[in-house]
């Protein structure tokens, strides 16, 4: 703990990601955690992590990287993952920096600060879980947690070189998630290796009876998939994966990715997700529609900012969101308002939802007759700050290989496959079928 707190004060100002400390009440846990020392077998004893700043935490500051909420200061209760970590005896260090109510992809919508690649700080780190990656990156915390709507675990952790999971959705508990999409929205973890991340899901992952989107499925023990063994893993590669738009030195990382694959026993063939290119603007109809109903609960009166100088209760339902959402979250909740009103329903959202079902389907029939499913995460490496936040639509373009995934609601994860000319790290990503982290470890730990 100690450690983490040294290394956040020699490169924090560089990074920036964390938005809150918890230094105080964190050595004091750490200092109590020594008495027992040795003798307790707890799974995280003693080991500091950071958290995704949309993750709330009793008495902690809980932001989501929105003025909205940058005076809930002292939250009642925690989220149901870190309730498990403490019972795990892990010392949450502080709370990461994210763009705000995680709609972005690349930090620069945090109201507060962007955090920075540790990689070359000229970069992003990714989003929306920027802080998440980049302290696992640069060294400040072994273990974080992220969340993941359309790629932001995922999109960060290769942005970053690090090793980030999107579990199935209900497999973590959303209890205590701000929540942005609720049918896409999933905690998971973002840690330097496969193991440690296998290691902190089993703590994480189960049924929990305060979010009813939970399954009710058992938590195998994931470190047990470790097994170095993939002879006979068959590995399907969707040729949208790896078309227009993926940049060459990406496709080649993927492709020696696949040759070590080959030398280790497994075999792989080219597939087709035939509708994932509509899952990007399946994506903004249906997670705007969700985050539009979402954030309807920051009306000034029950958390957060309330307008100084309102007239009339209107009013201050007008003035306190109009003062507190920054842009990007202002264009979801029009374009969400938009999707769900009267006579553009049938049109938008629910055709939305008809082609979710198309995408869902594409990755379920290629998942009968493949273990895994394996692409790059990204279609570029990290881009420069300030590069393209004026330009929504290229920005919303970098999910389009994370975004499906969640659409399907099946797990995915980063690993680390290279890097590219200019020194970023490059992602691969592993998808499996739903509930089947194990294989996707499996493949991941293998290749790693
Ligand atoms: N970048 C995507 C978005 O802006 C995904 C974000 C996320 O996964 N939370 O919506």
């Amino acid at each position: 703990v100690n450690e983490s707190y040294n290394r956040i004060e020699e490169v924090d100002d560089q990074v920036k990601a964390f938005l809150t400390l918890n230094k105080e009440a964190a050595l004091k846990q750490a200092a109590e955690l020594d008495e027992t020392r040795g003798d307790d077998a707890a799974k995280l004893f003693g080991l500091p992590i950071g958290v995704k700043d949309n993750i709330v935490t009793k008495g902690l500051r809980t932001t989501a990287a929105s003025q909205f909420l940058d005076n809930f200061e002292d939250p009642l209760y925690n989220a149901t993952v870190v309730n498990k970590l403490n019972e795990a005896k892990s010392v949450t260090i502080g709370k990461l920096n994210m763009d705000e109510f995680a709609m972005g992809s690349s930090n620069e919508n945090s109201s507060y600060y962007t955090t920075r690649n540790p990689w070359n700080t000229d970069y992003v780190p990714g989003g929306s879980s920027g802080g998440s990656a980049a302290s696992v990156a640069a060294g400040e915390v072994p273990f974080s947690l992220g969340s993941d709507t359309g790629g932001s675990i995922r999109q960060p952790a290769a942005f970053c070189g690090v090793v980030g999971l999107k579990p199935t959705y209900g497999r973590v508990s959303r209890f205590g998630l701000i929540a942005f999409a609720s049918s896409l929205d999933q905690i998971g973890p973002i840690t330097r290796s496969v193991e440690d991340n296998a290691y902190l899901l089993e703590t994480i992952a189960g049924y929990d009876n305060m979010d009813s989107t939970s399954a009710n499925v058992e938590v195998p023990s994931y470190t047990d998939a470790l097994t170095g063994d993939v002879k006979g893993l068959k590995i399907a590669v969707p040729k949208e994966y790896l078309g227009e738009g993926v940049a060459p030195e990406v496709k080649e990382a993927v492709q020696a990715a696949l040759k070590k694959y080959e030398e280790l026993g497994a075999t792989w063939d080219e597939v087709s997700l035939p509708h994932s290119k509509y899952a990007v603007a399946t994506y903004y109809l249906i997670s705007s529609s969700e985050a539009s109903a979402n954030l309807a609960r920051f009306d000034g009166v029950r958390y957060g900012q309330r307008t100084e100088n309102a007239e009339t209760m209107l009013d201050m339902f007008k003035r306190s969101r109009s003062e507190g959402f920054g842009d990007e979250v202002k264009r979801r909740i029009m374009l969400g308002t938009f999707a769900l009103s009267s006579g553009y329903y049938d049109a938008y959202y629910k055709k939305a939802q008809q082609v979710r079902t198309l995408i869902k389907n594409d990755f379920e029939k290629v998942l009968e007759d493949y273990d895994v499913i394996v692409g790059p995460t990204t279609p570029t490496p990290a881009f420069k700050v300030g590069e393209i936040i004026d330009d929504p639509l290229t920005m919303y373009a970098n999910d389009i290989l994370t975004i499906p995934v969640n659409l399907a609601g099946v797990p995915g994860i980063s690993v680390p496959c290279g890097f590219s000319s200019d020194g970023l790290p490059i992602g691969l990503q592993i998808i499996g079928r739903h509930f089947d982290e194990s294989s996707v470890y499996r493949a991941a730990h293998a290749y790693e």
